[in-house]
Parts: structure tokens; sequence; C-alpha cells
């Protein structure tokens, strides 16, 4: 019997939602589940693909080359669960799926409504997510109880709960306990926020309160009471100094995972968080600092470029060292009198360089600029997709001296297009849907850099971009110097490059920073990390 746990947010967003559903996704896995994650957005948008980053955050691709919400990205550092466009939820694509099937003729002349047809359409595809294999299916639904854009969704989830039968599907709400002046803890936002999931038709089974610290038992039994959940069934997600990948043992030391079993009627089984436990060893045991230039576009909001931020900390893990980000506006190095001034702030020179993936001209001067330091210096660099056709144009520009090289995302008339669309996607003016997108295969030469950190030839990752290495500079690139250290296996695209006669300075086409988790960091950015560390060490 497959079993659904509905994880709503109250009292107001942010709360970290997506982490405690993360949370208890790891939770169920260490105790030997098969754990499927899925998030309901309750906004328009058919996808997270035409959404700026400024607002939205950053896109997190999957496998199958979904655009989707950055706490899908959540769920892959947390989880095994297998991530595709099935597993992002969005009212977009429901009433695309309803209007497509009445204009269809589907619905047989009736009236097509919200319920039942558009929360039909939400039960079977939470319910698809599921496969042969899936134990427990953990449904976070987006935004905050009492949202007009959430009702579908929660209504969803309350025939599927009366559906499904005792202990099948189970509601996991998370709530607010503020503090306010003078250090008193108030339930009160607590019990309204339950309030409104009860006029919902939902009573929740477990109650999950972010509060500054742990709650006492007396307010446990307090907020029981007045919410009808079980006192045990209470559980505090306290603020923490130290990193959100202790979330699952917050909640495992409080019993969080032995209730939802009790609760799903699944019998208790062995528990293995060994992995956490080891990650939070290692994350206790990093002595020293790195501190990483990130030079890109979308500095101000944290969420836009999470996942490498998040790959960076897991390589730390790996590497015995905390790394720090010197986050770098690009257009601010672009116009600065020289690159000394920014990336050396103060005099103390960044110890490594990343440039992350990006759309679109502004700041890409800086970038250039960027990458030209951490070449002639023998600093760290790591080019993530745009960082890696920065790379291609830098080079060009000072090695080969072919200073009007560019992308023509940047310069359609530059005589030296050393990065441009793939001849059939040259007239493309469609945006969405038209970019290289999803998990692919790329072979690694042998003796490179990403050989070495892959130990394997053959490597699988996600794409999202439209713009390619040039094939007719592959050549004077190489006989250059600059290595091409990554192929698509039938050798027509360019994949990765790396720098000769540098420490570490490697360009990918792909986003490595999808597949990084806590417990097992992603080899590139950990060589990153180990390159920067030592580089460092030797002072
Ligand atoms: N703008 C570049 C392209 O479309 C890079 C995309 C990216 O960094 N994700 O190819």
């Amino acid at each position: 019997m497959k079993k659904f746990i509905f994880v709503s947010g109250g009292v107001c967003s942010s709360l970290g939602k997506g982490v405690a559903a993360s949370a208890i996704g790891a939770l169920l896995e260490g105790r030997g589940l098969t754990v499927r994650m899925v998030k309901c957005d309750p906004y328009i948008n058919v996808d997270a693909g035409t959404m700026s980053p400024y607002q939205h955050g950053e896109v997190y691709v999957t496998d199958d080359g979904a655009e989707t919400d950055l706490d899908l990205g959540n769920y892959a550092r947390f989880t095994n669960s297998s991530l595709s466009r099935e597993n992002s939820i969005t009212t977009g694509q429901v009433y695309e799926a309803v209007i497509r099937k009445e204009r269809g003729g589907e619905y047989l002349g009736r009236c097509v409504q919200v319920i039942p047809h558009i929360t039909d359409e939400i039960k079977s595809r939470i319910t698809a997510v599921a496969d042969a294999d899936t134990d427990v299916v953990i449904v976070e639904i987006g935004g905050t109880v009492g949202d007009i854009e959430s009702v579908p969704f929660l209504e969803a989830a309350r025939q599927f709960i009366h559906e499904s039968g005792e202990g099948n599907a189970l509601s996991v709400h998370l709530t607010l306990i503020p503090e306010v002046p003078g250090g008193e803890l108030k339930t009160k936002p607590t019990q309204h926020s339950v309030k409104s999931m009860q006029q919902q038709g939902i009573q929740p089974d477990l109650l999950i309160c972010r509060a500054p610290v742990m709650l006492d038992e007396s307010t446990g039994r307090k907020i029981a009471l007045f919410t009808n959940v079980e006192p045990d069934a209470v559980f505090t997600s306290y603020n923490i100094t130290g990193t959100i990948y202790e979330i699952p043992l917050i909640f495992f030391e409080q019993k969080l995972d032995q209730v939802l079993l009790r609760k799903m009627r699944v019998e208790s089984r062995h528990a293995d968080l060994k992995p956490w436990y080891t990650m939070m060893e290692k994350f206790r045991a990093r002595r020293g600092s790195v501190r990483v230039g990130i030079v890109g576009k979308y500095m101000e909001l944290h969420d836009s470029y999470k996942s490498v931020y998040e790959a960076l900390f897991h390589a730390g893990l790996a590497a015995g060292v905390e790394v720090a980000l010197a986050k770098i506006d690009s257009a601010a190095l672009e116009a600065a009198p020289d690159s000394e001034g920014v990336l050396g702030k103060g005099g103390e020179d960044v110890d490594a360089v990343l440039v992350p993936g990006g759309f679109g001209e502004r700041g890409v001067g800086g970038m250039v600029r960027a990458a030209s330091w951490a070449r002639t210096r023998g600093v760290p660099y790591f080019g993530i997709c745009l960082g890696m056709q920065i790379m291609v144009i830098e080079w060009a520009r000072e090695v080969l001296g072919w200073k009007d090289a560019d992308s023509t995302e940047f310069c359609q008339e530059t005589g030296h297009p050393v990065v441009s669309l793939l001849a059939e996607q040259l007239d493309v003016t469609d945006f969405g849907g038209t970019m290289r997108l999803g998990r692919s295969e790329s072979a690694a030469a042998p003796d490179t850099l990403v050989f070495a950190a892959y130990k394997e030839a053959r490597l699988f990752e996600r794409h999202r971009h439209r713009y390619e290495f040039s094939n007719k500079y592959r050549a004077a690139m190489t006989e250059s110097g600059l290595r091409i250290s990554a192929l698509t296996p039938d050798g027509a695209l360019v994949e990765a490059v790396e720098w000769p006669d540098h420490p570490w300075g490697v360009g990918v086409q792909f986003h490595p920073e999808f597949s990084s988790k806590p417990v097992a960091p992603h080899p590139l950015f950990r060589d990153f990390i180990i390159a920067a560390r030592d580089r460092k060490g030797k002072g």
C-alpha cells in the first residue's frame, strides 16, 4: 500500500517547508523506504523556465529536462527521489491539461469546474508520481494555508486523505512560533493556522513548529490541546546556527519518523542515518576556510545560484574547509578600474573564482576579466555553462589575440564567434522549450582534470543552454593550448575545457551543481575546492 504525506505551511512563507519535507524524505529513506517527492506550485506559470532568477530564484533542471522550482533541488540534496517533470505540478499545468481536455470534448458536454475537474487532475498527477516500487510520496503544497491560489491543492489533498482511508494519507503542517519582545513564545498563530486547515477540511496529523528554541513539553501539550494533534506529534524545528542538513537528525532525535511510521501503520524498522551523522562530523571537523569569488549577474538574491552555493558547501565538507562566498557583481567588476580592486578586495585575493550559468549580455565583460585574472595568476577557476563559454571567449581574446571574439548571444557582428548557436537552432526565436535541456552523456578525455574528478570517461550531467563552443575554432583553440576535456560521445559538441599549465581551471557546459549532495559532494566541486585549499595552504 503506497502512503502519501501532504506537507503544508501556515502563518507565513519562508519557514522552510521544502527543507522540512525533504528532511522527512531523508528520514523515511533512512528507514529503508522508497520515497518520491512532489512539489505543488500554486503559480499560473506552466513551469519555472520563463521566470526571472531575480524574482524567483534558480531554475532547477531535472534529468528529463523539466525546468522546475528550486525546491526540487532540496529534494535532490536530501533524498534519492527520482525527479522528473512529473515531480513538479503547477496550477498552470493543471489548468492547461483540463482546458485541453475540455476543448477535446473529453468532458462530454459537462460544465467543467474546479471541483471535481481541477482537483481530479491534481489528484491524478499526485498518484502518477508513485511508481511500482514507491513506498511513500511526499507532496509539498506551495504557499500558505489561506492563500487563494493554494485552495484547489488543499481541497485535492482533503479529498485524497478522505478517500485513501486511515493511515494511508497524512497531513503534516508547518507553522511558526514567534517570540515577542520579552522573550515569550506565542502559540496563537499556530492555533489559527491549524484552524484554517480544519476549515479546509484537513486535520493535521503532525505539526512542525518553527521556533527560536526547542519547545518545552508544556508548550507542546498546549499546542496539541488546541489543535487536536496528539502531544507526541508536535515537533520543533528550532533555529540552528550550523547547517540545514542537520534538520533530518534534529527531527530524528525527536522521533518524528517513528510517529510517522506509526500513523502510517508501517511496521517499525531499523533506522540507518549514518551518512547524515558522518556528514555532520565532517561539518564540525572543518578547519580553515577558502574564499570563493562568485562572479555573476544575479547576486542580490541568494536563491538565484542556490544549487551552486549548496554544492560549494558540500565540497567544503569533502575538502575539510569552510567555503566562504564572496559575491561579486559582474557588472560592477566590468565597470571597476581594474580587476584587482574587486577580486583582490582590500588586498586580500579570493582563493578561487567561480562563474556560474547565466543569460544575456549584462556583466559579461566582468566575467571575462575574472577569468583572465584567475588564469594568469594560477587561481583555481570553475566555469559552469556560461562560465565555460566565458573561458573560451577569454582564451580567444587574450591568448589568440582576437580582441573581438565573442558569443553570438552577446554580439552578432563579431568576426570571431567562438561561441554560437547550433546551426539547426539558428532561427529559433521562440523562448522556452528551445534549449538543450536535461541529462545527457559526455565523454571525458584521459589525463584531464575532468577525468581525474569523475575517475571515469563516461559522465552524465544536465544541460540548460542554447549556445555552444563553435566547432570551427576547435583547431585554433587546441593548437594554442586550450584543452578540450570532454565531448559528447559522438564528438559533435564540446562539453568541457581546461587551461593548460594551471592548477585547476575547468569549464563545463553542463550543470554539475544539480547533482551534488551533502552526503555525496560532486567530484568537480570537490576538486575545485581542494585546489583552492591547497593553493592557499602554500601561501
Ligand atoms: N546563455 C548561455 C547559453 O544559452 C549559457 C546558459 C547557461 O549558463 N545556463 O548557452
